[in-house]
């Protein structure tokens, strides 16, 4: 079997977690938390991070931390993961949907200025598959009507806008470390921003609002969670990161192989190589099935799967999910692109161990797969 991710894990990952057992610092209080915010806070060019025990709870604290509450309205686009919708709706915020792009999969920029109403506190922008969102026009738009940026920047640690990291324009922008992700601690998470004061209260929201206050240690003013990253977690994320420019190499090594092996299967849309403002990071190699093609996404993963290739269907718009329509939400929402997506698209083996004879070989069971 061709798994769609495998994580690479060859640098000083058994080294740094030897010295975390060696030391016994293996909770969060251990040296390496500190270390890995401050070389992700710098490498991404914001002030302050927060390390988290994943990119969902980063998503919860970065909701929270900028005083988001109930009827407040956050604009987030229908094609993403459902930790961007949930960290919202368990707060009470409304998110207000938006249609994406059936080509770079992001947000469609153009959609966002309607979607405004004076309920509106602020724009999620979320960066899918590998390309960057088109930030630029987004910023104007959040500084004409005075909204905060949340910038989930998880599916494209490195992915720069312009030549800027993204992550780096969020008034609090999120990571995720989970194994599929370009630098991996196993399972965890990072709120960055350039604001001391929304730091503070990220810190706070991570470690339960424990008062900082030693005479008022357990005594709570707010409510948070136990959202801490162990010092085991973050010894895999420095040495993990150590590698990044390398685990980027990998990545457009991986996409633009499959660019070349896979472009005379005419049934196929491949993604986008690169836009006016970023080269694509491949997080993972997304394709689509032409409109005319008679097969499904679902039949075609099936069949993959029969050939021992690993591969996985595009998000389910988060319009159509059950568990927000029981809730009475999203019931007229209407937004074709993404269901569009949903039904005819489906991303192959990327993972950074993959090697080039895997990928001649996921390309060989295309050619037969797709006729
Ligand atoms: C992976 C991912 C998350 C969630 O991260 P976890 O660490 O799995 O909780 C959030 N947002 C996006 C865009 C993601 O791709």
């Amino acid at each position: 079997m061709i798994p769609v991710n495998t994580p690479f894990l060859n640098g000083n990952e058994k080294k740094y977690l030897n010295d975390c057992i060696d030391t016994g610092w293996i909770s969060s209080e251990g040296p390496y938390v500190q270390k890995f915010e401050k070389n992700i806070a710098n490498y991404i060019g914001q002030k302050y991070s927060t390390a988290c025990s994943s990119g969902s709870a980063a998503l919860d604290i970065a909701v929270k931390a900028l005083g988001l509450k109930k009827d407040d309205e956050v604009i987030i686009p229908s094609f993403t993961i459902i930790s961007c919708a949930q960290s919202l709706v368990k707060l009470g915020v409304k998110p207000v949907l938006v249609d994406s792009d059936y080509e770079t999969f992001n947000m469609k920029v153009e959609d966002i200025e309607k979607k405004i109403r004076p309920q509106t506190k602020a724009i999620m922008i979320v960066h899918v598959f590998g390309l960057s969102a088109d930030i630029d026009p987004i910023l104007k738009i959040a500084k004409k009507y005075n909204l905060k940026i949340i910038e989930d920047a998880a599916e494209v640690i490195g992915q720069e806008y312009k030549g800027k990291k993204c992550g780096s324009f969020g008034d609090i922008s999120t990571l995720s470390f989970y194994p599929n992700k370009h630098v991996t601690t196993g399972e965890g998470g990072m709120i960055l921003t350039n604001s001391e004061e929304l730091n503070k209260r990220a810190k706070s929201l991570r470690n339960l609002c424990f008062s900082q206050d030693p005479e008022k240690r357990f005594i709570h003013e707010d409510l948070g969670w136990n959202y801490r990253m162990t010092n085991i977690q973050a010894a895999l994320g420095v040495a993990q990161f150590e590698q990044i420019d390398k685990m980027i190499e990998k990545k457009r090594h991986i996409g633009n192989s499959y660019n070349k092996l896979l472009k005379d299967i005419n049934v196929i849309n491949l993604p986008i190589y690169k836009t006016d403002y970023c080269e694509n990071i491949y997080w993972v190699y997304a394709i689509t099935l032409k409109d005319d093609y008679n097969k499904t996404a679902k039949e075609v993963i099936l069949e993959l799967k029969d050939y021992k290739i690993g591969s996985r269907p595009f998000f389910y718009p988060m319009h159509k999910q059950p568990v927000f329509n029981n809730m009475g939400l999203f019931l007229k929402v209407n937004l074709p692109q993404s269901e569009k997506l949903y039904e005819k698209g489906f991303y192959i083996p990327s993972g950074l161990a993959l090697k080039n004879e895997e990928i001649f070989k996921v390309s060989e069971v295309l050619h037969k797969v797709l006729v």
